[in-house]
Parts: structure tokens; sequence; C-alpha cells
């Protein structure tokens, strides 16, 4: 019982912390507070914290692999709660998550793309998805490069069983405040890009970048989404 209202103080104060800074990083760049969502970010946490998280307002969960989000779902109080994967995905795992998450973030290939959309229509549904960029190029990172994506673009308009609704960035790991904005900068300014080249089928409204360590930064250059873990939970324990 201790135990557990100790996790949900914690938990709370976090939250707290958080929200001011995004309303503060809100106001600061004349964006209204919610024109960007929190996306609590759950890999490695249990379920009982992850209900505190949802009873106290956390309404986008982000799971970075399969497995662990099927093992974990049934335990989940997922009433009014939307769900993201937002790990790298193999085309041997579309079939066991489309139909299971709101919204898969991390699409970066045709042929990942091509598999969702096979499987969304045989279910019958539109799978919304984000193409993940590889903003920063880096050799070891999933992710399309900048320069390959308007034609992942052009080949994904033509699957109806997927909704493209915009852009996903894991930047690399950057210390200086200055470094942080101009690596997002570019990134907006490539979603703008996008955005203005109206594609067919694909929507430019989200563009989800910004992690524990930068998300004020992420706002700042105008992410309308922002993927937090470890500043929510604690450091994670693998
Ligand atoms: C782990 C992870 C996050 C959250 O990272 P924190 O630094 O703990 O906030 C966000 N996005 C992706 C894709 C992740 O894998």
């Amino acid at each position: 019982m201790m135990e557990k209202s100790f996790i949900k103080q914690t938990l709370s104060d976090n939250l707290n912390l958080i929200f001011d800074n995004m309303h503060r990083a809100c106001a600061m760049s004349g964006r209204s507070a919610d024109d960007v969502r929190l996306l609590a970010v759950t890999k490695t946490v249990d379920a009982d914290r992850i209900n505190a998280a949802i009873d106290l307002g956390i309404r986008q969960i982000g799971e970075n692999r399969v497995q662990e989000f099927l093992g974990k779902r049934d335990a989940l109080n997922l009433v009014d709660v939307q769900t993201h994967l937002i790990g790298h995905l193999q085309t041997n795992k579309v079939r066991q998550i489309v139909g299971n998450v709101q919204m898969i973030q991390s699409v970066d290939s045709v042929r990942v793309a091509q598999a969702i959309d096979r499987c969304s229509k045989e279910l019958g549904i539109v799978t919304p998805v984000l193409v993940e960029v590889n903003i920063g190029g880096e050799e070891a990172k999933s992710g399309i490069s900048p320069d390959g994506l308007e034609d992942l673009l052009c080949r994904m308009s033509a699957f109806d069983g997927i909704h493209v609704c915009g852009l996903m960035t894991v930047p690399p790991i950057l210390h200086l405040e200055s470094e942080k904005r101009k690596i997002f900068s570019k990134m907006y300014q490539l979603f703008v890009d996008m955005r203005d080249k109206n594609i067919d089928n694909i929507d430019m409204k989200e563009l989800s970048m910004g992690m524990s360590d930068d998300y004020v930064e992420a706002i700042l250059e105008g992410s309308t989404m922002i993927r937090v873990g470890s500043a929510l939970f604690g450091q994670r324990q693998y």
C-alpha cells in the first residue's frame, strides 16, 4: 500500500514538472498548450506503474517492442488511452501489432509500409503511421535518410491501408541547447517541406520529437508530440 502511494506521488511530481516545462515552452514559442501532446514511454515499466500514470491523466503511451507490449497489454487500463509503437518494427512482427495499437510511429521502408498496408486491409482497418527519419544521418540508427524521405512518402501514398499522419525522429545525443535546437529545427523544416508538397494521401500534422533530455528544445522548434520515459518513470532498469 505504502509502496503504491509512494510511486504515485513520485509520478505525480514528475508529471507536474513535465507539464510545467511543456506549458512554459509553448508560451515561449507562442504556441497553444494543446498543440503539444505528451506520450509516456513505457518500455521496461511494469503494468502497475503504467496504470498509476494513466490514473494521473496520461492518455498516450508508447512501447518499443511488440512482444513486451502484447505481454503487458491485458494488465493495462487502456480505456480512453491511445497506444503507439515507437520502436523499430521488423516485417515479421507486423502481423502481431497491426490492429493492436492506434499508431505505428516507426515506419522507415516501403517493405514495412507494404506489410502494414496488407495486414490492415485484411482486418478492414486503416492504420495511422508516422515515418521515422534519421535526421542525424547516424549509421547505426533506424529511420529513412532526409534525402530518401520524399520518395518513400510518394510510394506510401499508394497504400490505402495506411494513413501517414506525419514524421517521427530520434536525433543524435547532443549536449548544448543550441545544438539540440538546430537539429530539431532541421527536422521541422523537412516536415514543412514535405507538407508543402501536398502528396496524395499523406498528411503532415504530427511531428513526434523530443525525449526526456530535450523535449523543451523540441517544443520550441515545432514538435507536436513529445515522447518521455525516464523523466516520468525514473531511470530504466534493464
Ligand atoms: C526510450 C525512447 C524514448 C524515451 O526516452 P527517455 O529519454 O527515457 O525519455 C522516446 N522515444 C523512443 C523511440 C525511445 O526508444
